[in-house]
């Protein structure tokens, strides 16, 4: 087989991008998805217990791609503060004129919209062992899944990942800091409010978690980022004294909280890669970029990737002679800048209010209470937050 474009991983970045492409394909059969064989009983993902909050910008392209799951726990105010410090600031989707900032879902959930939309899509998609690039055949990759093996004009590496201590890119930090995810209850829940708190270990999040079939409301998508050893202790800690530890390091906001279900541990580091292409392969997604979870910016970034590697590779589903490298080149150099602004953000973030520095975090204090009272100032900010640069 000859195909045009093989994604290697089809996670929410790849799978985007296979759907866009196959809008725009006169053969969609010619674009391959490799994919995870996924298990027949419950599907694979149910077991990734992270949530995710996506912006405006993400909404808009998945619905566009019939990819939009229904359900979603909207956020329309974001507060921001800092435990012990001064300041803090109130970021309202009445300011943008948008019906909502974001929209939080379970990771479970967005996958399973691309997977119905893929399966109407014509494109050809394989599902088994990981996908693997064996060489090149003149200007053609040789790529190998189980016992298939075909060549392909493009590769597309969107195998993403979480952060690794052991891969290297050419920016790679780890912030010594996990990530602990649950979902906990409030006895006084504030609908449609999301918060992040920067504590002097890391920002810890609350979003508005969806109610579901059940209709259980009140629940939250809790995002506490502290020191390896603090969230190792926060993990063995039973429900009780969880949501106790919980309270003491969020304050009294939301009232009482109630843990309820599994707690999750991650690794939280950047890992970012200065050149996204080599000849005729690009990487998108985490693939590209693994950034901090802080304002949940990761599958928002990379669901821009995707699209703007799809209107990049235009040409070359209109006429499959095309030269792919010089596609490839424009479009690194049209993501480089979002790339960046945003890496840039949710790398400074965790890092500036966990110093240690009573003057530095006073003065993080101060800029989130002049964020507050200035619009110009916080307008670009949420703007780059829910949109990035287009
Ligand atoms: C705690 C936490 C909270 C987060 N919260 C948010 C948030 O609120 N908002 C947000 O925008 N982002 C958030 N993120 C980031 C987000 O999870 C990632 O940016 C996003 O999942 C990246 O999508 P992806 O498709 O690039 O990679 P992945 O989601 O990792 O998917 C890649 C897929 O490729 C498959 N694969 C791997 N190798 C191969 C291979 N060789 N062949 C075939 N398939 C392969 C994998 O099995 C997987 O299915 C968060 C991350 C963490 C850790």
């Amino acid at each position: 087989m000859q195909a045009d474009i093989t994604i290697l991983g089809g996670g929410p970045v790849g799978a985007t991008l296979a759907l866009l492409l196959a809008r725009a394909a006169a053969r969609p059969e010619n674009i391959v998805l490799c994919r995870p064989r996924r298990p027949s009983v419950a599907p694979a993902t149910a077991a990734d217990p992270r949530s995710m909050a996506l912006n405006h910008g993400s909404r808009v392209l998945l619905a566009s791609l019939g990819a939009w799951p229904e359900g979603g726990a909207d956020i329309l105010d974001v507060h921001v503060s800092q435990r012990g410090r001064l300041g803090r600031t109130h970021i309202s989707h009445a300011d943008f004129g948008v019906p909502a900032l974001g929209t939080v879902l379970p990771y479970a959930a967005i996958v399973e919209a691309l997977d119905a939309a893929l399966d109407l899509s014509g494109i050809t998609i394989r599902a088994g062992a990981p996908a693997a690039i064996l060489r090149h055949d003149g200007d053609r990759a040789v790529v190998r899944q189980d016992d298939d093996e075909w060549t392909s004009t493009v590769c597309v590496h969107a195998e993403g990942g979480t952060f690794d201590h052991q891969a290297r890119n050419d920016l790679h930090r780890s912030y010594r800091q996990h990530a602990i995810l649950a979902i906990v209850r409030a006895s006084r829940p504030r609908p449609g409010w999301a918060w992040e708190r920067f504590t002097d270990e890391g920002p810890l999040a609350l979003l508005p978690y969806p109610a579901g079939a059940a209709r259980d409301t009140g629940r939250y998508a809790m995002v506490w980022c502290c020191r390896p050893e603090h969230a190792e202790r926060l993990a063995s800690l039973d429900d009780a004294s969880f949501a106790q530890a919980l309270g003491r390091a969020f304050g009294a906001r939301l009232g009482d909280f109630a843990a309820a279900g599994p707690r999750h541990r991650y690794p939280l580091g950047i890992n970012l890669r200065r050149k996204v292409v080599d000849g005729t392969r690009v990487a998108i997604g985490n693939a590209a970029q693994t950034l901090h979870p802080v304002a949940g910016q990761g599958m928002n970034l990379g669901l821009r990737d995707a699209a703007g590697l799809a209107e990049a590779l235009a040409p070359l589903l209109r006429n499959p002679a095309t030269p792919a490298a010089p596609l490839l080149a424009a479009y690194a150099r049209a993501r480089a800048a979002d790339r960046w602004v945003t890496s840039g953000l949710t790398d400074f973030m965790p890092r500036i209010f966990a110093t240690g520095l009573a003057p530095i975090e006073h003065a993080c204090g101060l800029a989130l209470l002049g964020l507050d009272l200035s619009r110009t100032v916080r307008g670009p900010l949420a703007r780059q937050l829910m949109e990035g640069l287009r």
